[in-house]
């Protein structure tokens, strides 16, 4: 009978270890995207931003991609 108990009382810890694990993984993510807003929320923000490539400034996107000419990752720039 005293080994059940405690067999019981173990298992149990171990499933609120595993909720509070849970909710703590929960919290982690939703910090993380409330405290790193995305690129997209900047963008239809601001509308203005426009993005060129470090290498070549001739070229201007409205839209974050790749510059066509040496693939570099263009960047905004708020003018
Ligand atoms: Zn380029």
């Amino acid at each position: 009978m005293k080994l059940n108990k405690t067999k019981s009382r173990g298992l149990s810890v171990i499933l609120i270890i595993a909720i509070v694990l849970v909710i703590a993984l929960a919290a982690f993510a939703a910090y993380r995207h409330f405290s790193n807003p995305g690129q997209t929320t900047s963008i239809s923000a601001s509308g203005q931003t426009l993005y060129s490539c470090p290498m070549h400034p001739e070229v201007v996107s409205d839209k974050p991609g790749k510059c066509p000419k040496c693939g570099m990752i263009l960047e905004p720039k708020n003018t």
